[in-house]
């Protein structure tokens, strides 16, 4: 028995973890996984879905070798066939209908993988085509939006300092999911400390368990979130509590337009659009000004509704005004412990003019990507011939599933790169089973988004399954096929490993030694302050885009029953990691009574581009007005309730939240 040091990788928190292996002559066994209690940041906390790292190793569902579509069925192939197959379709289809053709998506499983990642990058980069995707236009791209259009930068991650004494989470429920974009791990004890230390607010329609614990339960209807925010920032600026004029005026452009689009929000039409309190508003406003500073963590509860620009908006505008982004007592922004983005002069300036997809030319291309909800109908077009898949399952994660399960079978060649058997590997045409997180040496997935200036190296905790492969090999391999030098021209792949790719992608091989040395996280400061305004692109934030103000000015919110998400503890995305969670649809006692709807009973959820089947549950842990169903479910695929034509008109962001919906019984009780 050995215990190998490591870390998880299932998200963004990235727990420090100990697993202990059994070597036998069928393989590794991992027995158990626990929490590394010298982890400086997860002091030994781990999750239910870390702890399960070890039965999700040992997965039947695990794919055990690739496999290649013949005469309809996946067969098992070796790796090396079912990449040269692979590789073969793909420059088959770029030779017939050109590089523009084939396609590239990647989703949550391959953002873990630095190396993948890498490898992934270079290849697409190297085909040159514009068909480019990923999961985050599907649930994080309205941060990025405001990100670029506030600071013309997309290259700036905010997290809380950690002596605050005020925390807004905004459709955020850490103590479930541990972070869409600043790692919070061992949430318990961080609520905790942070209520000690002065006030918790959670912004939400559920009360879920963050709320619980934080105190302070704000219940505003989903796709209002933004409207509490607004009148905060309405109140620091009509009571002066902020930045002085002096300051903003040199750090900022737009206050005037700002004070404009925060006018409406006054308590009383606040109050009457949010359904939240005068008495809750009023409290909110004072906690504000009695910090001076504060944090704001916006969740994909919030952030994939209607109103996710505008949350981010105003979310961004508080921040400036009270002088709390950048500065002790409010948030910072972590410059990445391998990315240095502060070793710049300058933060990389965001393109804003690159053409969107053919439909949706308005649409931005962000980051260089399309908006993914848009690759049903590239296919349907016949512009998309060919896609690569890596670590998505676009079944469950992209709006309108009729639509996209039509879409992928229609598709001449998909390419799935999995460590699961998937519904969407199911529909592939090749299935490419890569390592998984205990087979692969790591650094750091995202340094930016970690909570602390940190990074760590974790060997392989495991040997890798014969029948597996590297998920940076197979990409490598099909771009030679491809003619391409993924790695670069001077370097030989047969030669590489993975410590070889991870150097790559470190820039500085002594960066990957010292952290290989440590056996363990290197951090280097707790927090980075003061080194953002001026490496602004411009030099100043823009508290008011013009895009943003019209928008905003042309918004409706909906009245209806509003369908909200929620995220479990013991699923990350698709992937579940224990048994536990249930996808039942959650309903306020009052609503239950009003549509004599009973505890149990199976009702039909209808929006406007489908229906959804699913077992109720009466709780007053929903706020009225509301149905909330998960994501990630493949049988009670919410996904079949969402448009995927009614698209944000600058990110193409479907809306995965504040969807209305009607309910109707499907049996007696
Ligand atoms: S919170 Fe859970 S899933 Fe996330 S890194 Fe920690 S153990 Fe893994």
């Amino acid at each position: 028995m050995t215990v190998v040091r490591s870390f998880c990788r299932i998200c963004i928190a990235n727990c420090g973890i100990l697993a202990e292996v059994e070597h036998g002559p069928d393989g590794d066994r991992v027995v158990k996984i626990s929490g590394d209690p010298d982890h400086p940041i997860s002091q030994g906390y781990v999750c239910p879905k870390g702890r399960a790292l070890a039965d999700a190793h040992h997965s039947p569902h695990r794919l055990t070798s690739s496999l290649v579509r013949r005469e309809g069925t996946l067969m098992t192939t070796p790796a090396h066939d079912a990449i040269s197959a692979a590789a073969e379709a793909l420059a088959a289809t770029a030779a017939q209908h050109g590089v523009q053709s084939v396609g590239f998506f990647m989703g949550s499983g391959a953002f873990i993988d630095p190396a993948g990642v890498y490898a992934f990058a270079r290849l697409k980069a190297g085909l040159g085509t514009p068909q480019i995707y990923s999961t985050a236009s599907v649930d994080s791209v309205a941060k990025t939006y405001v990100s670029a259009v506030m600071a013309g930068s997309t290259a700036l991650v905010p997290h809380p300092d950690e002596l605050g004494t005020l925390m807004l989470l905004v459709g955020s429920n850490p103590l479930v999911s541990h972070g869409q974009s600043t790692g919070f791990a061992n949430p318990v004890q961080r609520i905790r400390d942070a209520v000690a230390r002065g006030e918790v607010y959670v912004i939400d329609p559920r009360f879920t368990e963050t709320a619980r614990l934080a105190g302070n339960h704000v219940p505003a209807r989903p796709g209002t979130d933004h409207a509490v925010l607004g009148f905060l920032v309405r109140d620091v600026l009509e009571g002066g509590y902020g930045l002085d004029a002096a300051t903003l005026a040199a750090t900022t452009v737009n206050l005037t337009a700002l004070r404009a689009a925060v006018a409406p929000f006054d308590l009383h039409t606040t109050s009457e659009l949010t359904g939240v309190t005068d008495e809750q508003l009023t409290a909110l406003a004072a906690s504000v000004r009695r910090a001076g500073r504060l944090a704001v963590i916006t969740g994909t509860g919030a952030s994939m509704s209607p109103v996710g620009n505008f949350l981010e908006w105003f979310a961004w505008a508080l921040m400036i005004v009270t002088g709390s982004f950048d500065t002790p007592g409010g948030m910072w922004f972590n410059p990445g412990y391998r990315t240095r983005i502060d070793r710049r002069e300058r933060l990389p300036r965001v393109r804003l003019d690159q053409p969107g997809p053919t439909a949706h030319p308005d649409i931005l291309r962000l980051n260089g990507e399309w908006p993914a909800s848009v690759i049903p109908e590239e296919i349907e077009s016949g512009r998309l011939q060919a896609l690569v898949i890596f670590g998505a399952n676009a079944i469950t994660c992209l709006p309108d599933t009729p639509r996209v399960t039509a879409a992928l079978q229609a598709l001449p060649t998909l390419v799935v790169l999995e460590v699961d058997r998937t519904e969407t590997a199911e529909l592939a045409t090749h299935v490419i089973a890569c390592h998984d997180q205990l087979e692969r040496p790591d650094v750091l997935p995202l340094d930016m988004f970690a909570n602390r200036v940190y990074d760590q190296y974790t060997p392989a905790v495991v040997h890798a399954h014969p029948g597996r492969v590297a998920s940076w090999r197979a990409l490598e391999q099909m771009g030679a096929a491809l003619g391409l030098h993924v790695f670069g021209t001077g370097i030989d792949p047969a030669t590489m490993d993975a410590d070889a790719v991870l150097d790559l992608t470190t820039r500085d091989p002594e960066v990957l030694r010292a952290l290989r040395a440590a056996d363990g996280p290197v951090l280097t400061d707790d927090a980075h302050y003061n080194w953002v305004q001026s490496r602004l692109p411009d030099g100043v934030w823009d508290l008011a885009p013009a895009a943003l103000v019209e928008q905003l000015r042309t918004y409706q919110p909906c009245t209806s029953m509003l369908l909200t998400p929620r995220r479990q503890l013991r699923h990350q995305n698709s992937q579940r990691y224990r048994d536990g969670d249930d996808s039942t649809a959650w309903l306020h006692p009052t609503d239950a009574a009003a549509l004599s709807i009973h505890d149990g009973q199976l009702v039909e959820l209808s929006s406007a581009v489908g229906t959804l089947s699913a077992r109720v549950r009466v709780t007053d842990a929903n706020m009225v007005g509301t149905v909330s169903v998960p994501h990630g479910w493949a049988h009670t695929n919410v996904n079949q309730l969402i448009s995927a034509d009614d698209l944000d008109q600058f990110t193409g962001m479907p809306q995965m939240s504040g969807t209305p919906v009607t309910l109707k019984v499907l049996e007696p009780s």
